[in-house]
């Protein structure tokens, strides 16, 4: 085994030899099954960490599934269509994931090896740094540390960490020579995956079950009973934005609007539309609220009040290339926003 060597200023865990040990042996007997981790593949590991970023794995366990079977290996999602692929994608968010990998799995079929660099694994689509440790280290057994939202609750708390960040990117670029300067070099990606089981299991934002935790014995602020107060990340003030979105039915099915701009984030996914045609903007004479929806994305409290727009002329309507009329006979067939295919279904009273 490598020695290793922290840097001088790092704060130093007590015997963090056992405290590998300790970590690994909870993980070898504790891990969740997940289908990402049976009969572990290069393709498996990629998928499961791009969907797993900002998104829980209870979320993205039947998309898994749904799309091994329809992708099973890099070539059969580089030989998919991009529609084929932000279908299957539909309602886990952040769609440009999607094709990112997408992107990432036509760069795949022309490697006679894959790289086997963090520093490659950056270059690709969608790799940052959190992607590029967790594969080389799961994938091709580098010593390559990982530190998201989760290693920066179990380091900061471990360590008593006092400093206060700015925000949760700048925790994590901070401490990463920390998670760096303790991996196991052996085990590295069961180790990260150790880690991070930990916090999404044990080491809760909220009540962490310091008790019943396998390293308590090393860990700072379990044992002085204060984990709560780590980390120490400065609060945003919450934005408030408001939304109109419109309800326009006619013979042809409901009124929906397409992302068209290619850096739009929803492009090819359809939604309510929150403008209209001019052509219908003139028709309306009454409208009604239908439902208000409040949901929060990021740090942004969004309040979405939906207006059923009735009394326009079918006739006369000249849409945009954006809007299409959706049957309800075809909704299942279009690729909707998560949140636009729950409330239309409700709505609309689509069996689910
Ligand atoms: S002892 Fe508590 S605070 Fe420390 S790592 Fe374990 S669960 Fe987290």
């Amino acid at each position: 085994m490598k020695k290793i060597k922290p840097h001088p200023s790092l704060p130093k865990l007590n015997d963090s030899s056992s405290f590998r040990d300790e970590l690994l042996n909870w993980y070898d007997h504790n891990h969740r099954i997940l289908p990402w981790r049976s009969e572990p593949t290069l393709y498996k590991t990629v998928l499961s960490e791009f969907m797993l970023q900002q998104t829980r794995v209870s979320t993205v366990l039947p998309y898994f599934d749904n799309w091994i079977k329809k992708f099973p290996d890099f070539d059969e999602l580089a030989n998919a269509s991009e529609e084929q692929v932000i279908k299957a994608w539909e309602g886990l968010g952040y769609y440009s994931r999607a094709r990112n990998i997408h992107k990432l799995a036509k760069i795949a079929t022309t490697w006679e090896t894959p790289p086997d660099t963090i520093k490659e694994w950056k270059k690709l689509p969608g790799v940052g740094p959190y992607i590029a440790a967790a594969v080389t280290s799961i994938s091709l057994g580098k010593a390559e540390a990982v530190c998201d939202g989760n290693l920066v609750r179990v380091l900061s708390r471990l360590f008593g960490i006092d400093e206060e960040y700015k925000d949760g990117a700048t925790a994590q670029k901070k401490l990463q020579p920390l998670a760096q300067s303790i991996i196991d070099q052996d085990r590295p990606g069961d180790y990260n995956q150790g880690m991070m089981e930990l916090g999404a299991t044990v080491c809760h934002r909220h009540s962490p079950l310091c008790m019943s935790c396998p390293v308590l014995n090393f860990c700072r602020s379990g044992k002085t009973g204060d984990a709560e107060d780590f980390p120490r990340i400065q609060k945003k003030k919450k934005k408030k934005k408001n939304i109109q979105r419109y309800w326009v039915e006619s013979t042809k099915g409901l009124l929906l609007c397409m992302g068209m701009n290619s850096k739009n984030k929803l492009m090819g996914i359809f939604e309510l539309p929150d403008h209209l045609p001019t052509s219908v903007n003139i028709a309306f004479d009454r409208h009604q609220l239908l439902a208000t929806k409040k949901r929060t994305i990021g740090n942004v409290d969004y309040n979405e009040k939906i207006f059923r727009i009735s009394n326009f002329n079918e006739t006369n309507l000249n849409l945009g290339e954006n809007y299409r009329w959706i049957s309800r006979q075809k909704l299942e067939n279009v690729t909707l926003s998560g949140p636009h295919r729950k409330w239309i279904t409700e709505l609309w009273k689509v069996p689910k």
